[in-house]
């Protein structure tokens, strides 16, 4: 998660994200929707991208995602349909909503209803993620 907290705060952003294998830090990314003009460009599914790119493959089977914020209805789609293992993630989405408009729907709502299980680790290191949020919400 600090990877994660670093790679935002590198960009200037309260959403950063990483994809480890164990200990292994394979990519890290931040949200860059303004610099690329894609409202798509989210941290989560920027580090996805990377690592499909980067392994050739669609299935990151065993990877964990760490993000310091709870992931939206579409990061959180994305990394199920990549079959990543377990998200960790920092700072809730009603929290989040206090800084910027969000869809209210959370996290593991979307897994419960999804064909994977999906483990999910709330709230890792909240007060550092919400930190990032006071300084670039
Ligand atoms: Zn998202």
């Amino acid at each position: 998660m600090k990877a994660a907290i670093d790679i935002a705060e590198k960009h200037q952003t309260p959403f950063g994200a990483v994809l480890a294998m164990g200990d292994e830090i394979f990519v890290e990314a931040a949200n860059q929707t303004r610099q690329l003009h894609d409202p798509t460009a989210h941290a989560e599914v920027m580090a996805i991208r990377k690592l499909g790119e980067h392994l050739q493959k669609t299935d990151l089977s065993g990877f964990t995602l760490y993000t310091t914020c709870e992931p939206c209805p579409m990061c959180t789609s994305a990394t199920i349909w990549a079959k990543v293992g377990t998200i960790v993630y920092g700072t809730d989405i009603p929290t989040i909503t206090k800084f910027m408009p969000q869809i209210s729907l959370r996290a593991q709502d979307i897994c419960d209803q999804s064909f994977t299980d999906i483990e999910i680790v709330h709230g890792f290191m909240g007060k550092e993620c919400t930190q990032l949020l006071r300084k670039y919400g």
